[in-house]
């Protein structure tokens, strides 16, 4: 049985309850966050905190917990549920109204819950063993504050979902300039003649923790060549590897782009040596 966190104790699920005035059930008003653990060791801990905090103050949720009992939550939630592979989950929403109303009420404590879900075990670095992933494109349609990691995510489950229906695990997502901006839960890369690009952060996507963990990793490394800068999705299609990252899946090779196979279809050697950095240094963030 998942034990989880809501507003102060560890209960079973099935005890969890929030009221329909939330905000959270009634507007997507909150912010949440994802970090990765493997057996018992979370991966970005610091990093995924930081973006919940930037996320919260931008909405306007004056909430700020040290991140010490951030840790605790963690920590107990991992113990509680078995130190596998675990995805923890954190939420923290407006919390609940007596009316509804848009404009942010004054005096309402926000409502925090947590709990941990099983991921899969994290990637070997290994071409030969890897999954393939296979994407559909369709052009971005959600809100201009995609850096926002907010529980509204509504627009990135109908572009998922779009993918989903014509049996892909992901959907790149491009701008009205046909400019890639990411996954519809995932950040997205090329590799072009040994060299990896991914699109600059700014509005239109996720400050990706995965993302920041494996460039921070490339860059001191030094043996691949990174940059971020707009990628048109000429440059995708044309691409050697495509790659999607998130917490729950480290780095995905993508060997099919709506039906067109991935350079020579198969998982890649910069994805291999990237995978491999990245296995050996996550465990530093
Ligand atoms: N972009 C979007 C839209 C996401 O939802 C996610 C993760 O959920 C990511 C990117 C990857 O972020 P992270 O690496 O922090 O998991």
């Amino acid at each position: 049985m998942s034990i989880v966190f809501l507003n102060d104790s560890f209960v079973p699920m099935e005890e969890a309850k929030i009221s329909p005035m939330d905000r959270g059930f009634l507007f997507g008003d909150g912010i949440y966050e994802v970090i990765p653990s493997y057996e018992g060791m979370l991966v970005g801990f610091a990093p995924h905190i930081e973006r919940m905090n930037n996320g919260l103050r931008e909405i306007g949720i004056d909430f700020a917990w040290p991140v010490e009992k951030w840790r605790e939550v963690c920590e107990n939630l991992i113990e509680k549920n078995g130190r596998g592979n675990l995805g923890i989950y954190l939420h923290v929403s407006r919390g609940t109204d007596s009316k509804r109303f848009h404009a942010y009420p004054e005096g309402v404590a926000p409502t925090v819950f947590a709990f941990a879900f099983d991921i899969p075990a994290a990637p070997v670095a290994d071409k030969t063993l890897a999954k393939g992933y296979k994407v559909s494109t369709t052009r971005d349609l959600r809100w201009e504050r995609c850096h926002i990691k907010s529980t509204a995510l509504l627009g990135n489950v109908m572009h998922f979902q779009h993918g989903f229906e014509r049996g892909a695990n992901e959907t790149l997502l491009f701008n009205a300039n046909n400019e890639l901006t990411e996954a519809s839960a995932c950040n997205a890369y090329i590799v072009k003649d040994g060299v990896v690009a991914t699109p600059p952060l700014d509005n239109q996507i996720l400050p990706g923790i995965t993302r920041f963990i494996l460039l921070d990793i490339l860059r001191k490394n030094g043996s691949i060549k990174v940059e971020e800068r707009i990628i048109t999705m000429d440059e995708v299609f044309a691409a050697d590897e495509v790659w999607v990252t998130s917490s729950s899946k480290e780095i995905a090779p993508v060997v099919e782009i709506d039906g067109k196979k991935v350079g020579n279809g198969e998982v890649g050697d910069v994805w291999q040596a990237a995978q491999t950095l990245y296995s050996a240094g996550k465990h530093n963030y």
